[in-house]
């Protein structure tokens, strides 16, 4: 087993290999092209009895782990969202992990909690978010959002399910677009509403919520008797990033006094820039709010901002104070155990806090907007090229095209061969992208925001796009 000593030797060999392997990154195919069951079958049945070298250890690292290992800080990393990192992220990690803390009151570590404060506050007003606003880091949006949907059911019920149950409130409906990501019903089934208590509401040709149909859905409900509870809009949705009309759809939830989330989990980033904060108009009148700087802006994973306007109902519905956590600051302080589920947390504050200070605010901005320009030069060229075609308008660095070949009109076939192009281009390891389906179309999806990407790693992107699907017919 380790000792100081060796400690000390072993953790600055392993800093040199991090740094190596950060400037080396591109070297590596991007998506792992492991089987299944190719590092299963290679690792031992049971732990060992005895200490094992960490020598050892890092040597089976690199030879079993790392092959199985899709490199996410790649620049050519183009797939899903990307959950991006920078170096001073990366340094608040390993001091993290040094201290060790568990955060879950005010008292098991002050400037923990502290920090937390003024680092949502910082992200609220970075990203032009209301100024009463109270923020709390969660570990995800899927986190966020499922506890929007509880406060949401504490409140609109005066605290009462959660004292007694459903037996009175078995009618709360939920809406949401045919877009929203998977994690609104998965949280709409924990709430306990039932699934068959989500609505989903149509989508307008640019894919985002049809904000009459919305209006049409909750007045039929009301008409049945039934209670509509919380809407949740999208704000870049997570096939196409579109935009919820957050405007209308808040005019109808203040007209029929339902709760309001919005999911910004990845665009949540883009509103650094005032010129993105068209989309954001409505915002003030959302009672619940998440955006993941895990993706988007430089804070390794995990790393959720959630914010919401009533921090009293937050508190209401998870609040509980068993004997062992009562302190002489209980109810002085922020204890974020009361801000969420879980009790025990981990230090999250630090990263945003040192990637805010070593980039400045000025430097986040800059690199976000290279995103965004670099995804309408693409965009510019799948426009120009004849076998292409966008299939829908640029929002913000999230291009959704496919490859047409001229004269090829069967939709059957044009599907297929975007899936086989997908395939055959991830397994050169030399991009990764990732599709989705547009309205029966097979999409291919490639996202500019990488920490490291430059021009040129589009550019070779989209070489490597027209030369293999042109090969292909
Ligand atoms: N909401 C949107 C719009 C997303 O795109 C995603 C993930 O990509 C999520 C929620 C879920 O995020 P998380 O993994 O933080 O739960």
């Amino acid at each position: 087993m380790l000792n100081p000593k060796e400690f000390r030797k072993t953790a600055h060999e392993f800093v040199d290999w991090m740094a190596d392997y950060l400037e080396n990154v591109e070297e590596y195919p991007v998506k792992s092209q492991s089987q299944p069951g190719d590092i299963f079958s290679q690792l031992p049945q049971s732990a060992p009895d005895k200490p094992e070298e960490m020598s050892e250890i890092m040597k089976d690292f690199q030879e079993v782990i790392m092959p199985g290992i899709t490199h996410w800080q790649s620049p050519n990393f183009f797939a899903y969202f990307n959950a991006n990192g920078s170096y001073p992220s990366l340094l608040a990690e390993m001091l993290t992990a040094t201290l060790g803390t568990q955060c879950m009151i005010w008292e098991t570590s002050p400037a923990a909690a502290e920090l937390e404060e003024m680092m949502m506050n910082w992200l609220r007003d970075l990203t032009g978010l209301p100024s009463e606003w109270h923020g709390v880091i969660q570990d995800t949006a899927s986190t966020a959002t499922l506890t929007a949907l509880l406060t949401a059911r504490e409140k609109y019920s005066e605290f009462q399910v959660n004292e007694n149950g459903f037996e009175n409130f078995t009618d709360f409906r939920v809406y949401c677009s045919t877009e929203t990501h998977s994690s609104v019903e998965k949280g709409v089934k924990i709430a306990g509403f039932g699934k068959a208590n989500l609505v989903k509401i149509p989508v307008d040709e640019g894919l985002a919520m049809d904000a009459e149909a919305l209006e049409k859905a909750i007045e039929e409900d009301l008409a049945a008797g039934k209670k509509p509870l919380c809407v949740v809009a999208a704000l870049g949705t997570t096939g196409t990033t579109a935009f919820d009309p957050l405007e209308e759809i808040a005019q109808i939830t203040q007209k029929h006094k339902i709760w309001l989330h919005v999911d910004a989990a990845y665009a949540g980033t883009a509103f650094v820039l005032p010129e993105t904060r068209h989309y954001l108009k409505g915002v003030e009148h959302a009672d619940s709010y998440v955006f993941n700087p895990h993706k988007w802006m430089f804070t390794h994973f995990d790393c959720s901002a959630y914010f919401v306007k009533d921090k009293d109902a937050l508190l209401n519905t998870f609040s509980i104070l068993p004997e062992y956590l009562r302190t002489e600051t209980t109810g002085k302080v922020n204890d974020y155990r009361d801000w969420g589920i879980q009790l025990g947390r981990r230090f999250r504050a630090l990263k945003l806090w040192f990637v805010m200070r070593n980039y400045g605010a000025d430097k986040i901005r800059e690199e976000i907007k290279f995103h965004l320009d670099l995804a309408e030069g693409l965009v510019g060229k799948i426009e120009a090229a004849p076998d292409f075609e966008m299939l829908t308008p640029l929002t913000l660095n999230l291009a959704c095209f496919r490859f047409k070949p001229v004269g090829l009109e069967d939709e059957e076939k044009v599907n297929e061969l975007n899936a086989q192009l997908v395939a055959a281009i991830n397994k050169t390891g030399k991009i990764y992208l990732t599709h989705t389906k547009i309205r029966g179309k097979y999409t291919l999806r490639i996202v500019t925001g990488q920490t490291n990407i430059t021009q040129k790693h589009v550019d070779n992107a989209w070489e490597l796009l027209k030369e293999m699907a042109r090969g292909m017919v």
